[in-house]
């Protein structure tokens, strides 16, 4: 369901933290170690093609600049999106405990979406919210509050959403998707290599070539 969702055959997911009132994923929980070793500090993606959309426009909307610059003028505001990014880096330890992977030192301190002081990626604001419940983050609420014009949490948007023909994605052509990397602006995002990726890719001949896009 998840590659369906994504277009993209998805690796390294430890949970489903957030589901429709059907039960069909809105955000999948990835291991903050992939099984090629890895670190992945984007820990909750957004998978729902609806949501993903919308949340989108509201990028295009400019929505972003308007945050950074409330975040960079109201205390009470700034003060509780750190403790947002606090909630991230817990939850995703405690993920990374329930699923067998323990510690990652390599992103210590490091969470997503441009937390504790920008917002770079409202996705992941919007897929954190989502699976913490609402009152963690308050700009991942807010913008899920601003989507109600296309996404609400008491309907299902499933109908449509993704193609359900035929055989799930199954080609890989990513080490992984370019939602993973922290510091990406909405989408679509370009695709780039961490160190170790091209550390990795440096002794293949076959692996070099990445997906474009989500
Ligand atoms: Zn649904």
């Amino acid at each position: 369901m998840l590659s369906r969702q994504l277009g993209r055959p998805v690796r390294d997911v430890v949970e489903i933290p957030a589901r429709c009132v059907c039960g069909n994923p809105l955000v999948a929980a990835t291991s903050p170690r992939l099984s090629n070793g890895t670190p992945f500090p984007t820990t909750f993606y957004l998978t729902h093609p609806v949501i993903t959309s919308a949340v989108s426009r509201l990028e295009a909307a400019g929505l972003m600049n308007d945050m950074n610059d409330r975040l960079a003028a109201d205390e009470p505001l700034a003060a509780s999106y750190r403790a947002a990014h606090e909630a991230y880096l817990a939850a995703r330890a405690d993920i990374g405990a329930r699923s067998g992977i323990g510690d990652v030192p390599e992103i210590d301190g490091v969470s997503a979406g441009g937390m504790p002081t920008r917002v770079k990626c409202l996705h992941v604001l919007v897929g954190h919210s989502l699976a913490a419940g609402p009152g963690v983050n308050p700009l991942g609420d807010e913008a899920i509050a601003a989507i109600s014009e296309w996404w609400t949490a008491d309907r299902c948007y499933c109908e449509g959403a993704w193609d359900t023909a035929g055989e799930a994605p199954s080609r890989d052509l990513s080490r992984h998707g370019p939602q993973g990397l922290p510091d990406i602006v909405g989408r679509p995002a370009p695709v780039r290599k961490s160190r170790t990726d091209e550390a990795a890719a440096a002794g293949s001949t076959t692996d070099a070539t990445t997906e474009a896009g989500a």
